[in-house]
């Protein structure tokens, strides 16, 4: 970054608002584990007008900019692989007003969603958008994937809970969109269209989320079963049925192998089962719905049943499930993923297809939602293998059989760098133009995220 900028940029906003030089590490990864680049600098701001100003002196400047939120994305959204300044949520944390009438709180972008849950469950509420980095993600990054997680299936993504929001445009203007209202049919909804531009349209500030009462208690089941054509035949029975089910959750033979791997214990019938289904129901403590439960797993040919009422057993019950990723991460040198979504009906279908590219040199493990048809396909280059695998060959195939079922490239994870180029087997190009006029509106010097998504 030339000098005259970064005297002119410290001078503006104080030094202590930028890292320019032995950039943390942190800044130049996202979980993606594949890419990797140090930004120019790192801003990190603690307000709207800051944004504001910086973006209008960037536009003059053409500075490009790279949104970040906790880091946690998967697509190297945040990473500046195209140069730039990282601009850090990260000093935005704030709970800005908690609105007990409208069932609403304000939050700057940077408060971490797993944070807003704690605090509004203080308070006998809840927030369910459960993207499993909750821990460490924020919401301003939420919003920008629009991000889903196990109970998308009963509580829907977190587009469902944006009332309104605060963006900075690449014009360095504020857009207030929505508000806290329940309804809204005033015009195009710039609400949805925020949610999941992955920084390219614009910077969350600040957003308006709404919330809903506490659940009942909640139980959740690990079943075994032979095959998935069972695990998901007992998911539409049990929807059918109308059990309160939250989510429905599973994991491939393969995945299971690295997963035993990884937490050094077996998991219950794990030399026969193809596919576990870890499914959590929301109990006002009837019977009847375990029994319920109980006939369906029976009738579906599950290996057995195990149920968790207490909270205990219910996190040993979903740690399988939940220290996947961490798993994957550590038997691999790169881990290149795809989040795909493909109708319900046609998952069973797919999984069988993907299994067909898989092999013990390069294993294609599959775990997720399968209540929503929204598959995490994961190819691990093994650290004991020497091979280094085209993984955009395999990402090709894989994307291919989305295609010919009628799904698309990614289900909650976005699309960043990691799968863009897969964007025009999926739309036309007069489609892909649209988007690209959308950006030129909000961001003509094209300085946000530049190289991101398409
Ligand atoms: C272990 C693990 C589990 C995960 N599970 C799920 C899951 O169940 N469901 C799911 O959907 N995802 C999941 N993810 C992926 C990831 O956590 C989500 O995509 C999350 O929403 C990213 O939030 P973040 O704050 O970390 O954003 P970042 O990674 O920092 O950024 C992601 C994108 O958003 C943009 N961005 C960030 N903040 C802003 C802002 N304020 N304004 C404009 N743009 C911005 C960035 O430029 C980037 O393009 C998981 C990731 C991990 C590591």
């Amino acid at each position: 970054m030339k000098a005259s900028i970064v005297s002119y940029l410290e001078k503006k906003f104080g030094s202590n608002k930028f890292i320019f030089s032995e950039i943390p590490e942190k800044y130049s990864y996202d979980e993606s584990t594949v890419y990797k680049c140090f930004p120019e600098a790192v801003f990190l701001p603690e307000n709207e007008e800051e944004i504001r100003e910086f973006i209008k002196i960037s536009k003059e400047r053409k500075i490009k900019i790279v949104p970040r939120g906790g880091g946690t994305g998967v697509c190297g959204g945040a990473v500046a692989l195209f140069g730039g300044i990282v601009l850090s949520t990260e000093k935005m944390n704030k709970i800005i007003d908690f609105d007990e009438i409208n069932l609403c709180v304000e939050v700057q972008a940077g408060v971490v969603n797993g944070e807003l849950k704690v605090f509004l469950e203080d308070r006998g509420y809840y927030y369910p958008p459960d993207p499993q980095s909750y821990d460490t993600s924020f919401i301003g990054g939420n919003i920008a994937t629009n991000a889903g997680g196990p109970r998308a299936i009963r509580y829907g993504t977190t587009k469902d809970y944006v009332m309104g929001l605060n963006l900075v445009t690449g014009e360095g203007k504020i857009i207030n969109t929505g508000g806290k209202v329940y309804k809204y049919s005033s015009g195009y909804n710039l609400n949805e269209l925020v949610c999941g531009s992955e920084g390219t349209l614009g910077v969350i500030t600040k957003a308006i989320i709404r919330f809903i009462p506490l659940p009942l208690k909640r139980i959740v089941f690990l079943l075994p079963f032979l095959n998935l054509e069972s695990a998901m035949l007992f998911v539409l029975d049990a929807q059918r049925a109308n059990l309160p089910f939250s989510a429905f959750e599973f994991i491939d033979d393969t995945a299971v192998n690295y997963i035993e791997k990884f937490l050094k214990r077996s998991l219950p019938f794990s030399e026969r089962a193809k596919c576990y289904l870890f499914a959590e129901l929301e109990w006002d403590g009837n019977d009847r719905y375990l029994e319920e439960v109980e006939k369906l797993a029976k009738k579906n040919n599950s290996l057995d049943i195990f149920v968790a009422t207490d909270r205990v057993s219910e996190e040993r019950l979903w740690e399988a499930r939940k220290k996947i990723s961490y798993a994957f991460k550590e038997y691999s040198k790169k881990v290149y993923k795809a989040d795909v979504v493909v109708p319900r009906g046609k998952i069973a279908h797919f999984i069988k297809k993907t299994k067909e590219i898989s092999s013990e040199n390069m294993p294609v493990a599959c775990f997720g939602h399968i209540g929503d048809g929204n598959i995490h396909v994961n190819i691990l280059e093994l650290k004991e293998n020497e091979r280094v695998i085209d993984a955009k060959k395999i990402l090709n195939l894989i994307m291919n059989i989305v295609k010919e079922l009628g799904g698309y490239p990614s289900g909650e994870h976005g699309i960043g760098v990691a799968k863009k180029e897969f964007l025009k087997n999926f739309f036309s190009s007069y489609h892909i133009s649209i988007w690209k006029k959308m950006k030129k509106v909000l961001d003509p010097n094209n300085i946000l995220n530049p190289g991101k998504i398409f």
